[in-house]
């Protein structure tokens, strides 16, 4: 006779729990105070989801609210009312301090102007949110060599921005985006202010890295070729995400 099966064998799988979405916004909006006192109503009850890994592209015309959401998104800015959460945590809840952390070790931010600290080389400045970080500095150099190899500037790492041109620099910001292994990246126009050769090449670094990396990611633009690329395209408009089908160039 056969033993008898453990019953623990019997019972199903038991679900894992899903992973909270890479960031998460809530009935955001946000407001302004336009130029004559009224407000100004930017963001109007819009509501987002992104998943561990997914790419999503925000189109919308210019002034619609984009770069306004991306820096709720990031916590570089409050919302009027709402709530966002990166990896969970609801940043409403957070001190100065822990909401510093959160940016710094969990979110990778791209602007279209990189926003390099000058004063420092190609290797420093993707060193420093790793230092930030209470990282020990030999890993940090090692890390930071390892992504501007990665994205092609293992010869540039003793060069400071000004000694770059805009294409590399644009591909140091990325590096150093990357840096903490960020749950999210979130990209404002990031070649908007490129050459299309260059632009291409940024765009193709960015899919790589949040592909091999796993983070989400989230992209500002203009550039439809680009947005088409993403997994899901929404485009903010009266202050709410509306999903779009992306036209395939070409
Ligand atoms: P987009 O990135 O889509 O071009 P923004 O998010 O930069 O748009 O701006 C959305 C609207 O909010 C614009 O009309 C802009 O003038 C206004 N705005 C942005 N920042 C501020 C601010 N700090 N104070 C007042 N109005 C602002
Ligand atoms: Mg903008």
């Amino acid at each position: 006779m056969s033993e008898p099966i453990p019953l623990q064998h019997l019972d199903a799988p038991r679900a894992e729990p899903a992973p909270p979405p890479a960031v998460e916004a809530r009935e955001l909006y946000k407001s302004y105070v336009g130029g004559d006192g009224s407000p100004l109503h930017v963001l109007e009850n819009t509501d987002l989801a992104v998943q561990p890994g997914e790419v999503v592209a925000i189109i919308g015309e210019s002034g619609s609210g984009k770069s306004t959401l991306l820096h709720l998104l990031g916590g570089l800015d409050v919302p009027t009312s709402g709530e966002v959460t990166i990896g969970g945590e609801p940043l409403g809840r957070l001190t100065e301090d822990e909401l510093s952390r959160v940016r710094n070790e969990k979110v990778g931010f791209v602007f279209q102007f990189h926003h390099l600290l000058r004063e420092f080389t190609a290797e420093e400045n993707v060193m420093m949110p790793q230092l930030i970080a209470g990282k020990d500095p030999r890993k940090a150099r090692a890390r930071a060599r390892e992504l501007l190899a990665d994205v092609g500037l293992e010869r540039r790492l003793e060069h400071k921005p000004n000694m770059l041109s805009g294409g590399e620099q644009q591909r140091v910001a990325v590096a150093r985006a990357l840096a903490n292994e960020p749950v999210v990246i979130l990209a404002d126009e990031p070649s908007g202010n490129l050459d299309p050769t260059t632009s291409e090449q940024l765009h193709e670094l960015l899919f790589g890295v949040s592909d091999r990396h796993g983070s989400a990611m989230v992209i500002v633009t203009h550039d439809m070729g680009l947005a088409a690329r993403a997994g899901r395209v929404l485009e903010l408009e009266s202050g709410r995400l509306v999903p779009r089908m992306p036209r395939i160039p070409g």
